[in-house]
C-alpha cells in the first residue's frame, strides 16, 4: 500500500502552476500575484490634510488659548477634490476638509473641534505645532517602489493597494477551471423524488462546493451511469474545459467499478490503495492529448471529501500558484476516546474550538465513511498516524482546520 505522503507527493508533483494572465482586479481577488506591482506614484499623491479644519501658519496660533483665542480671516474653503485658489499666509486661513490638498502657504491644520467654525473669521482656541494635522506625499508609499510581490494572494487588503497606486489590472494565475463527474447508476439529480434504491447524488454538489472555496472554477457533469460507453463520451465532452477531472465513485473492488474499468484501459491512470481511512481507492494520472491530470476518488462520500481535502485541494492551490497549498494544521487536546486502524492514517471528523486559550478536539461519535451528518457537523480533521491505534481523551492529537463560520 502507499502511504498518504507518497500518494500527494506523486499527484503534487504532475502539476505546475497555470499559464498567468491579466485579470481587472476585481476578477483577479483571491488569486496569486504572477508580477510585481510597483508604485505609479507615491502614497498619499500630494500633502493633505488628516482633519476637518483650517490651515493656518502655526506661528499665527501659537499664542491661541480658551481664553484668549486668535482670530484669522477665512479666505477660502476647500472641499477634498478641490484645490484652494488663495495662499495662506499671516492673519489668513482656509477651510479644509479630510483628504483635500494642503493649500500654498500652510504648514498646520487646526482641527475644526478647537474652532468657533466660522466661515468669514474663525476663532481659534488652542494652538499646534508646524506639520500637525498634514499626511506628507510618499509617506505611506514611494514612487517606483514595488509594493506586492509576486505570490502575494490577492485580498481585500492588498487589492486596496494595487487600486491606489494606480493599477486597475494585474498578472495573476488564473483559477483552474475543474470539472466533476460523479459516476453511480443510484444517482439522480438534486431534488429528484427517489425511487427504492436509488439516492441523491450529493457527491458531485459536495465537490463543486469544495473546489469552487478552494479558489477553482467548478463544473458539475452528471452524474453517469455505471456504462463505459457514457462515461467514456462524458470524459471526451468535459476534457476541452478542464484544467483538472474529479471523478467521484467506481474505483474499488465491485463489478460495476466503471471508473476503473474505462481508465485502466488507456494506460494513463494509476489505480492504488493508499493506507488511510477512510479513501483506501485511489487514483491519479493524465487524461487526452493536453495530459490534463484526473483524480478518480471513491463514491463513499467522506471518502470522497478527505481524499478531495487530502489530494486535490492542494493540486487546486498549486495551480493557482500559492507557495504553501496545504491548510493550517494545529494541536489540539482530544476530548473522548476513539479507535484507529494499524497501518492506516486515519482521518477522523472532529469539531475544532478553543476553550481556555487552547485549541480542542471534539470527535464526532460514529466514524464510517457513508456517515454524512457527522461530516456536516465536523470542521476539521484529526490526522491519526498509522502506528497509532487509540486515542484517549486528553491525548494531545494533530488536527487539519478546515474553517468555520461561527454560527
Ligand atoms: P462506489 O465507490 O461507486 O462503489 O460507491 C461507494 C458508495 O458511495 C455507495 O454506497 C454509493 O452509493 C455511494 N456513492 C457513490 N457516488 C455517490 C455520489 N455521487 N453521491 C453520494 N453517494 C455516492
Ligand atoms: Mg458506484
Amino acid at each position: 500500500m502507499r502511504s498518504v505522503d507518497e500518494h500527494r507527493r506523486i499527484a503534487l508533483e504532475a502539476v505546475s502552476p497555470l499559464e498567468p494572465i491579466t485579470l481587472p482586479l476585481l476578477d483577479a481577488a483571491g488569486c496569486v500575484l504572477a508580477e510585481d506591482v510597483t508604485a505609479a506614484w507615491p502614497l498619499p499623491s500630494f500633502d493633505n490634510s488628516s482633519m476637518d479644519g483650517y490651515a493656518v501658519l502655526a506661528a499665527d496660533v501659537a499664542t491661541a488659548s480658551a481664553d484668549s483665542p486668535v482670530e484669522l480671516a477665512v479666505v477660502d474653503d476647500v472641499p477634498a477634490g478641490y484645490r484652494a485658489t488663495e495662499r495662506v499666509s499671516p492673519g489668513r486661513a482656509i477651510r479644509i476638509m479630510t483628504g483635500a490638498p494642503l493649500p500654498d502657504g500652510a504648514d498646520a491644520v487646526v482641527p475644526v473641534e478647537a474652532t468657533d467654525a466660522g466661515t468669514q473669521r474663525v476663532r481659534i482656541a488652542s494652538p499646534v505645532a508646524a506639520g500637525s494635522y498634514i499626511r506628507r506625499a510618499g509617506e505611506d508609499v514611494v514612487a517606483g517602489t514595488p509594493v506586492l510581490e509576486v505570490g502575494t494572494v490577492l485580498t481585500a487588503r492588498s487589492i486596496a493597494l494595487a487600486t491606489a497606486v494606480g493599477r486597475a489590472e494585474v498578472r495573476v494565475h488564473p483559477r483552474p477551471r475543474v470539472v466533476v463527474i460523479s459516476t453511480g447508476n443510484e444517482l439522480v439529480d438534486p431534488g429528484v423524488p427517489l425511487r427504492h434504491g436509488l439516492i441523491a447524488d450529493s457527491n458531485s454538489v459536495m465537490l463543486v462546493t469544495a473546489a469552487r472555496e478552494a479558489g477553482a472554477t467548478a463544473y458539475r457533469a452528471g452524474p453517469v451511469p455505471d456504462d463505459e460507453d457514457r462515461l467514456m463520451a462524458t470524459l471526451d465532452d468535459q476534457l476541452v474545459r478542464a484544467d483538472l477531472v474529479i471523478t467521484s465513485g467506481g474505483v474499488s473492488m465491485g463489478a460495476y467499478d466503471t471508473v476503473k474499468a474505462v481508465l485502466s484501459r488507456i494506460g494513463t491512470v494509476e489505480f492504488v490503495k493508499v493506507a488511510m481511512q477512510p479513501g483506501m481507492p485511489q487514483g491519479f494520472g493524465v487524461l487526452g492529448d493536453d495530459a490534463v491530470p484526473i483524480a478518480t476518488l471513491p463514491g463513499n462520500p467522506v471518502s470522497a471529501y478527505v481524499s478531495f481535502e487530502i489530494f486535490v485541494r492542494p493540486l487546486i492551490r498549486r495551480m493557482m500558484g500559492f507557495r504553501d497549498v496545504h491548510r493550517p494544521v494545529v494541536s489540539a487536546v482530544c476530548t473522548a476516546p476513539f479507535d484507529s486502524p494499524a497501518g492506516k492514517t486515519q482521518f477522523a471528523r472532529v469539531q475544532l474550538r478553543v476553550e481556555d486559550g487552547r485549541y480542542v478536539a471534539h470527535p464526532e461519535g460514529a466514524q464510517g465513511s457513508h456517515i454524512l451528518g457527522g461530516l456536516a457537523r465536523a470542521d476539521a480533521l484529526a490526522v491519526v498516524p498509522p502506528e497509532v491505534t487509540r486515542i484517549e481523551a486528553g491525548d494531545l492529537i494533530t488536527v487539519i482546520d478546515l474553517g468555520r463560520d461561527a454560527p
